[in-house]
């Protein structure tokens, strides 16, 4: 694949979804699916809604017996926890933070309740907004679903709500869910709503306003149709224009966006079967999105320099290792941005490496196997992983 003057040829090439042709179902393409789901269908008055979060549980364990991988965002913390802190009325921030840390219990609870008849493991991921923001801990975080995920466990995400005050917090579950998406390549998001999707105007005041069922770009008269939509249902904290903000952001990343009504008996399933929703479909893959934003926006922060040997095995599709390595400059920290060079001098690539200039200093042209005895500490397996490469034409 050619970005500018870069090429990326392999790594996290995922097959992904061409919905603008809509031959196939949403999912029929896809490999890895976000699925957000909001307040209002996880609870009610309180309470988990367990009857829908086993609909929800058995249609993902459906999509996952075809091979799909699928990670869980869901709001209800605050929801679940609030009439123990102060009623119904716990709407201060430090009412709604210790409300979430009592409700987040109740929410996974409920959900580990509806998948444990199919005997699926789900694991509990809670973000603040700089796990996906800051290179480094973006690292750190995508390390750590990549992993849930290839052990065949569900992720389940959810804003670290009882800590995140309003500078750190993603804000909305919608945004967070888009970049959950964003970072682990996924095709698809969905976005299980109290609303099927997108219309002209918000249907409960304009009752001839029409539904939109696919668009291939989001513009600012879509931004004007999307105010107010689900603003009175009163449990969550998104309506229909951070869903499109959502999207906005899941389409730059080269991944589809799906807005539907989650209150089915088939939340996820029924969409496959023609339910009513929007697609927002992506324009590019997540490995070419990920691969013009390597190519385009890092700014090298330091330079490695490899043998011929690690050179060409980059343009073969490897990963970088300490034993590739002859020299390192710069004064950079995990997550940077560097350039990779060959030993002429010679731009090879760029890539986000996993290691600070201070410790691939100390394991340049080092095995792999001695890299961890040095460190004092098993790191990951690469310097630079190929899925965090572009190389130069
Ligand atoms: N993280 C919040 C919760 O679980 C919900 C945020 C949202 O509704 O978007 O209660």
């Amino acid at each position: 694949m050619i970005v500018n003057d870069f090429i990326f040829a392999f790594g996290i090439c995922r097959s992904s979804v061409s919905l603008r042709f809509m031959t196939d179902t949403p999912f029929s393409s896809a490999k890895r699916i976000v699925v957000k789901t909001g307040s209002a269908l996880v609870a009610e008055n309180g309470k988990p809604r367990h009857e829908w979060l086993e609909k929800l549980a058995s249609d993902i364990v459906a999509l996952r017996r075809r091979g799909l991988q699928i990670v869980l965002v869901s709001s209800g913390a605050v929801a679940l926890g609030r009439q123990s802190v102060a009623g119904s009325v716990a709407n201060r921030l430090d009412q709604k933070q210790a409300a979430a840390a009592i409700g987040q219990l109740r929410l996974m609870s409920a959900i580990a309740t509806a998948f444990e008849p199919h005997d699926v493991t789900i694991g509990q991921a809670l973000l603040t907004l700089s796990d996906t923001e800051i290179r480094r801990r973006w690292l750190n975080a995508r390390a750590t679903l990549e992993t849930l995920l290839e052990s065949g466990t569900v992720p389940v995400i959810n804003e670290n709500d009882t800590v995140a005050t309003d500078e750190i917090r993603y804000g909305d579950n919608d945004r967070l869910a888009a970049r959950v998406a964003q970072m682990m390549g996924a095709d698809v998001l969905v976005l299980l709503s109290d609303i099927d999707g997108l219309y002209t105007a918000d249907p409960r005041s304009h009752p001839d306003a029409a539904h939109i069922p696919h668009l291939a770009e989001l513009t600012a008269e879509h931004d004007a149709m999307a105010t107010g939509a689900n603003a009175d249902a009163g449990v969550g904290s998104g309506g229909m224009a951070t869903k499109l903000a959502a999207a906005r952001i899941a389409h730059a990343a080269g991944c589809s966006t799906l807005i539907t009504l989650g209150n089915r008996d088939h939340p996820l399933l029924s969409i496959e079967d023609g339910a009513r929703a929007t697609l927002i479909s992506a324009a590019t893959t997540p490995a070419s999105a990920r691969a013009a934003w390597l190519a385009g926006h890092l700014t090298p922060e330091g330079a490695i320099t490899l043998d011929e040997g690690a050179a060409k095995a980059l343009r073969g599709g490897a990963s970088l290792l300490a034993v590739g390595i002859t020299g390192v400059t710069g004064n950079f920290e995990r997550g940077a941005a560097v350039a990779l060079k060959a030993p002429s001098g010679k731009m090879v690539g760029k890539g986000v490496t996993a290691y600070g200039s201070a410790e691939i200093a100390r394991v340049i042209g080092r095995q792999s196997d001695e890299v961890e005895a040095i460190l004092g500490y098993r790191g990951r397996p690469a310097i630079v992983h190929r899925d965090d490469m572009v190389l130069v034409r």
